[in-house]
Order: structure tokens, then sequence, then C-alpha cells
């Protein structure tokens, strides 16, 4: 008889621990997973307070691009209004079915639900408390062979004068009521994304960034584009631009900007990167180590220097994304209990991670950046093209596209592809295979396209734009 109660307890219901879970309970293990969230925080920050109700205000704002283009197409609409307490009510309808989803998926996989805040008691024991309707608390202490943190991140928001005024991705969504002017401070993904939807859904908003251009770590001709095409859409994207204070006043929020403007505002949405969940977690006791901002350090087996501790996701800082948490998840499972019959075992690989931020126009990527390119190839030929989508010749919108080949001169294979422009995401992730299957430019080329979209550039370009030497 086995000392412990599970074989894999499971700290944190978001995308890597439910994955972890589910898979490991369909490989015969004993799993226990516990969610501080209760069943609303099952999915974690993805489902509750990331992609998905992200994605779906994304939606709701390219609808006023689509509503305003359809003139140009012989529509007559009057001009539509947005229903923000439908809209909230009905993301919030979806979350709570997709919670269930979750809930489901993990109950029918064997997989033991426990909903309260876990903490290490020691290198085999979590305890997990639970809240009565009386208000008291119980804790009851697990044993389990291998223990995962899988508690995702938090907003992080730095400290500064007004600090308590204004609000994170975290609220972002409820907001009540609908901020008819909107400041922006960041210019990562999710600054970037909540700038341009609130925009779409009609707010007048400013967007604050510290450096020299948004998106830092993307393709720099990328990022130009992409400030560029938000202003043409109307949004105030403000370069090396820092706020001292925020104040609240009669007619909403003061912003004191470094250079001594000051914005008006009714909201104020920081978006400066995210702190790993440790909070609580008894980490400290049971000597896990621990890296800035708390991240918790493991190994290429996502193993701790606690040998039956180990943790993946956003937790370890190191890539902050769904589908990397998820493929990490597979790599822990196959490591710990043993790969499918008949498979490999998988690995989270960290290369050609192909990536999007769901502004409106869209940015998607796979492959290195030409920085990187020249970092790492004696010679790049880089393939553009800049164009005005046909549809765009009759909606009168002047939104333009950038699709934009990176190719090693002397293996010919393309490393780098980059888009900004409508559903550049979905068109991306198809080309991410090929990257991943080593295309090179003489694939490209000779693959035919679709005609007429505007996929087809990719394989359609043909004089090399600038052939680049290494930086030495
Ligand atoms: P990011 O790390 O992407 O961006 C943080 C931004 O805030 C940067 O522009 C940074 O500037 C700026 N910043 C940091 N500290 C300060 C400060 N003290 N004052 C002013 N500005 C500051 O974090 P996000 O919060 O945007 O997103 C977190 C992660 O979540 C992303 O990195 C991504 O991995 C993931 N995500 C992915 C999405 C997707 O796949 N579509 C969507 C949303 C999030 P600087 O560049 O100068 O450091």
């Amino acid at each position: 008889m086995s000392d412990f109660d599970f074989d894999l307890f499971v700290i944190g219901g978001g995308s890597g621990g439910v994955r972890a879970a589910r898979m490991a309970a369909q490989r015969g293990a004993r799993v226990a997973l516990a969610e501080a969230r209760g069943l609303a925080g099952l999915g974690g920050t993805c489902v509750t307070l990331g992609c998905i109700p992200k994605k779906l205000y994304r939606y709701a704002a390219d609808y006023a691009a689509a509503f305003d283009d359809a003139r140009g197409y012989g529509w007559q609409t009057s001009a539509p209004t947005l229903d923000w307490s439908m809209l909230k009510r009905r993301r919030a309808a979806e979350i709570e079915r997709l919670n269930g989803v979750y809930e489901t998926l993990l109950r029918n996989a064997g997989v033991t639900l426990l909903l309260g805040h876990a903490r290490l008691l020691d290198a085999h024991t979590v305890a997990v408390s639970a809240r009565h309707a009386d208000g008291s608390t119980t804790q009851q202490p697990w044993r389990a062979r291998h223990i995962l943190v899988a508690t995702g991140g938090t907003p992080h928001v730095p400290h500064f004068h007004g600090r308590e005024h204004v609000i994170t991705s975290n609220e972002v969504f409820d907001l009540d009521p609908f901020p008819r002017r909107l400041v922006v401070v960041g210019g990562g993904y999710i600054a970037c994304e909540f700038a341009s939807i609130f925009h779409g859904l009609g707010a007048e908003v400013t967007l604050l960034y510290r450096g020299e251009q948004i998106l830092r770590g993307f393709d720099d001709e990328v990022r130009h584009f992409l400030a560029a095409e938000l202003a043409r859409e109307g949004l105030d994207v403000r370069l090396r631009s820092g706020v001292v204070a925020v104040q609240r006043v009669a007619d909403g929020l003061r912003v004191q900007l470094e250079d001594g403007a000051a914005l008006r505002a009714d909201a104020v949405l920081y978006a400066t990167g995210r702190a790993p969940n440790v909070a609580g977690l008894g980490l400290d006791a049971v000597g896990v180590a621990q890296g800035p901002l708390g991240a918790i350090v493991v190994d290429e087996h996502f193993r701790t220097n606690v040998p039956s501790v180990y943790a993946l996701g956003d937790v370890t800082a190191r890539v902050q994304l769904t589908p990397v948490a998820l493929a990490e998840a597979m790599a822990l499972v196959d490591h710990l209990f043993g790969p499918p019959a008949g498979a490999p075992p998988r690995s989270a690989r960290y290369d050609l991670i192909p990536t999007a931020v769901f502004t409106y126009p869209e940015v998607a990527t796979v492959g290195w950046t030409q920085e990187q390119a020249l970092q790492r190839c004696d010679r790049v030929r880089v393939y553009r093209s800049v164009f005005r989508p046909l549809r765009h010749t009759l909606s009168g919108r002047g939104a333009r596209t950038l699709v934009k080949l990176l190719v090693d001169d002397a293996s010919d294979r393309v490393v780098g592809l980059h888009m900004v422009g409508t559903e550049a995401a979905e068109i991306v992730q198809g080309f991410a295979v090929a990257l991943r299957a080593g295309a090179t430019k003489a694939d490209f080329d000779a693959t035919l396209g679709i005609h007429p979209t505007v996929a087809e550039e990719f394989v359609t370009l043909r004089e090399p734009a600038a052939v680049l030497q290494r930086l030495s």
C-alpha cells in the first residue's frame, strides 16, 4: 500500500495545471487538483481573465470597423451603439460555461478536485484550506509522491503616487460604467490589445509607453508598422511617456505625466507585466528556489531544487503563453508517468513559438526577428510587402498590411515570418508548421497561392527588399 494519497498533486487549475492533471489521470495516476478560486477559477487566467474573454471583446470591437467598412460596400446603416452591460453579461455567462467544461473534463478523467487554497507543508505534503458557511476554515493535509505548482501569475503594478486608483487586466472586463476616456500604461501584449479593443468599443484611448517603441522583443519593422496603424486608427500612442502620479478629481482621474502634461481619464489601466503567483504557497518553508519576483526555478524537466516538487507555466515566468504551458504539462506527464503507448516522450520546445497580439490590425509572428536573424546568420535576405488589402479598396479604410519573410541566405531556410494585418494570427498559425518542418524559400516559391487572399503574399514574394550582412 502506497504511503501517498496521490501520485500527483497539482496546485492551480489553469491551462498547465488542468492539462497535467488530466493527462496524468488518463495515464492511470491518482491525481488531485486544488484551485483556490473555486469552480470560477477553473481554466485559470486564460479562460477567466485572459485569452478567452479578451478575444470575445476583440470580436466585439471588430464590429465597429466592420460597420464602418460595410458602408463602402453599399450597406446603409444607422450608427450602431454598444450595449456594454449586455456584452459583459454574455461574456460572463460564456466564461461560467467554460468553467463547467473544465470541471467536467477533470472529473471525467478521474481527478479529485479540491476547492481551496493549497500550501506546501513539506516536500510531500500539501494542506488545502476550505472555507465553511459559518466563516471558519479547516485544513486538510494530503500526501503526494509528486507536487506540481502551476499557480500562474497576476498583474504587476509598479509603485507610484495614486496606484490605488488604477486597474489591471483583472478588473478591465467588468468596468462600470464603460470608460469613455481610457489611459493605458505599458507597451506589451496586454497594453496594446486592450488599448486597441477599447478604442474599437468606442473609448477615447491614450497608450503611454515608457520606451522608444511598443512591443519590445518583436521585429522592429513590425513594431513601427503597428504603432503607425494604431495611430491611423485614431489611438493616441505616446512613446517615451511615463506617469508620475494619478489623482482622483471631480470629473474622473488626472494622470500626471513626466513631461509635465496631464491627461483626464475615466479609467487608467496598468499593463506593466505579470508576477508569479507564489504568495502563501509555503515555498520558503520547503526551500523551493525562486528567482526574480518569486518565479520558481526549474530544470529542463520542470523539477525544482526539491526533487518531489515541480512547477510549470507562468509561475516559472519563462514564456507566459497558454500553448507553452500546455506543452510543458504534456512533457512533464510523459517524464513522470511515461508517454502514451507507442509514442516517444514529448518535450517542450521554446524555439519557433508562434504568437499573436490581438490588436486592430493584428500582429502575428513565428521565428526570428530581423535583429535576431542578423545575430545568427551571415547573410539574411529580407522579403517584404506592404500593401492595401483588396477588402479596403471599397471599404475606404486606409489600413495597410505588412508581410515579411527572413531567409538565411546560406541554407535558404525561412527563419522568421511576420505579419501585421487582418487575420494575421489565423494565417501565421499555418505557416508555423512550415517553419517547424524547415521550409526553405524555394518551398515557399513552389507553393501556389490561394487567390485572392492576403496570405498568398507569403508565397509570391519574389525579390528580396534587402540582403543584410551579419552584425559584427
Ligand atoms: P509584457 O511583459 O509583455 O509587457 C509589459 C510592458 O509594460 C512593457 O511594455 C514594459 O516596458 C512595460 N513596463 C514594465 N514595467 C513598467 C513600469 N514600471 N512602468 C512603465 N511601464 C512598464 O507584459 P504584459 O503585462 O503585456 O503581458 C504579460 C505576458 O502575458 C506577455 O508577455 C505574454 O507572454 C502574455 N500575454 C500573451 C497574449 C497573447 O498571446 N496574445 C496576450 C496577453 C498577454 P519595457 O518594454 O520597457 O520593459
